[in-house]
């Protein structure tokens, strides 16, 4: 590539152009995932849809292997690529509130808590994932779950509009009466189909939430895991459990003398009156074994968003696998504690995120996130500091999701997934959505300039 053609292009944005000997390379490109380590030729710093087309354009003409970067949380290191061109949004930052019509217009480069803190403002929010650090964009483009799923949806579910640039770098937007084929396969379909320059979401009521952690003993999960299984499909939608088997951080501000306990932790939130989530919250306390750890109670819904964010900060090395999962037999809850007593890590961590409520009242084709007849989205993360535990980190999760594997769905959440999974369980995913996506991918996409993603081929 010659370097007046690399200049000129430059020229064009109003964001920065970082090159590898630009001093700011090396933190530019870092990832979340630390464990992934990509050296693109080019990171352009788009702060428009005009810098966007002009990196769209620039990418295609020199055929250079295009990246699309949101918040740069995704587990395989998808929002970046060796040797090409990194579409950065992250600087695209703003959120606009509309309290009258309940929506929010957010820019391609906002994290969940960019968009929780505007919100919450006015009683508002849209579900998104359990991380505040998490960028809006990759997370809704493949499904998006969280707290008030069961009662909102998915955060695709919500999404009403969205402005995108498309391969040959034209700008258009999707909604409900404009390119309603393209916003059903950004519903869940992931960065196949252009670059979203601006998500307009539907908000709904979600202000001072009743939740947290409640965590028992490793001895007691058994009995947990058979409550959590029947308990779900009897509990009303605003509350949402997710349960995970980890272990206590050493770290202030968990008991000392509950560290590096192995536990199964009940991640609480109920989105009704208070009155009710005390009264629902301490049935389920009735029922089970006591716990070590007791934390749920009132708080603002972006505190209960961001619980984690000091546990999980960027670079660490981070290795996932993922299952839909429709049962809890009791040989799948063995195959669990089994892996769980062996876990690589203080923050390595099994979760299974509800998926049900209002996320099953949709029809499988009505947007392009397929799996709703699941009744749990599973995850299983090696995550730890230190990038020398990396093969124990892999090895146990690779070991753990072989056990459980043949009592889940065949499909799995896209944005649990790392890019080591292939093409059959891409359409296992997607199931009878796979083929229109493929077609779509053919209008929209048809030389496949967007395919460093879970890949969806354009039809033959
Ligand atoms: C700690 C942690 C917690 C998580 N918790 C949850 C959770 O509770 N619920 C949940 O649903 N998920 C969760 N996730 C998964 C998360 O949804 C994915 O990692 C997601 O890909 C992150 O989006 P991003 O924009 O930060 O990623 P990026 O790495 O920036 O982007 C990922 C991919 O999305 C696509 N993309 C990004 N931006 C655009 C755009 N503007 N236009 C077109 N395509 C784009 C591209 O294909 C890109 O490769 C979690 C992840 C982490 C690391």
């Amino acid at each position: 590539m010659k370097d007046d053609a690399i200049a000129k292009f430059g020229q064009s944005l109003r964001g920065a152009l970082i090159g590898r000997g630009d001093p700011s390379y090396d933190d530019a490109r870092k990832l979340y995932n630390a464990m992934i380590d990509k050296r693109p030729l080019l990171i352009a710093r788009c702060v428009d849809a005009a810098d966007v087309i002009a990196a769209v354009n620039f990418g295609r003409e020199n055929k250079l292997p295009i990246a699309i970067r949101g918040g740069g949380h995704n587990g395989p290191g998808l929002g970046s690529v060796d040797d090409g061109l990194v579409i950065d949004l992250s600087t695209m930052k703003g959120v606009r509130v509309d309290p009258v019509n309940r929506t929010v217009r957010v820019g391609a480069g906002c994290t969940t808590g960019d968009v929780d803190h505007a919100t919450h403002a006015f009683g508002q929010a849209v579900p998104f994932g359990v991380v505040s650090t998490t960028g809006v964009a990759g997370l809704t483009l493949s499904g998006g779950h969280g707290y008030l799923s069961r009662q909102y949806g998915l955060a695709a579910d919500n999404l009403i509009e969205a402005d995108v640039v498309l391969a040959d770098g034209s700008f258009v937007t999707a909604s409900d009466t404009e390119n309603a084929d393209l916003l059903w396969a950004l519903r869940g379909g992931g960065g196949n189909f252009g670059v979203v320059t601006s998500f307009l979401f539907r908000t709904n009521p979600a202000g001072t939430i009743y939740g947290g952690p409640i965590v028992f003993d490793l001895a007691d999960a058994a009995t947990v895991m058979r409550w959590y299984r029947e308990f779900q499909s009897t509990a009303p939608e605003e509350f949402y459990i997710f349960l995970g088997l980890q272990t206590v951080p050493p770290v202030d501000p968990f008991p000392r003398e509950h560290w590096e306990k192995k536990m199964c932790v009940l991640l609480v939130s109920h989105n009704g009156s208070i009155a009710d989530a005390e009264k629902a919250v301490n049935a389920v306390r009735a029922t089970l074994p006591r716990p070590i750890i007791d934390w749920a109670g009132p708080m603002p819904y972006p505190a209960l968003q961001s619980l984690f964010d000091g546990l999980y900060p960027k670079g660490l090395q981070w290795y996932w696998k993922g299952d839909f999962v429709k049962t809890l037999p009791d040989a799948a809850i063995d195959a669990h504690l089994a892996h769980a007593a062996e876990l690589p890590s203080a923050i390595s961590a099994m979760h299974l995120y509800p998926i049900d409520g209002a996320v099953h009242r949709r029809k499988q084709d009505a947007t392009a996130w397929n799996c709703r007849d699941a009744t749990w989205s599973l995850v299983i993360v090696g995550v730890d500091a230190d990038p020398k535990k990396a093969p124990a980190l892999k090895k146990w999760a690779r070991e753990y999701w072989e056990a459980i594997h043949p009592f889940d769905l065949d499909g799995a959440y896209p944005n649990f997934m790392m890019d080591d999974e292939g093409e059959a369980r891409l359409e296992a995913t997607y199931g009878g959505n796979y083929d229109r996506l493929a077609e779509l991918k053919k209008k929209y996409d048809p030389g496949n300039l967007f395919r460093v993603n879970h890949n969806i081929r354009p039809a033959a």
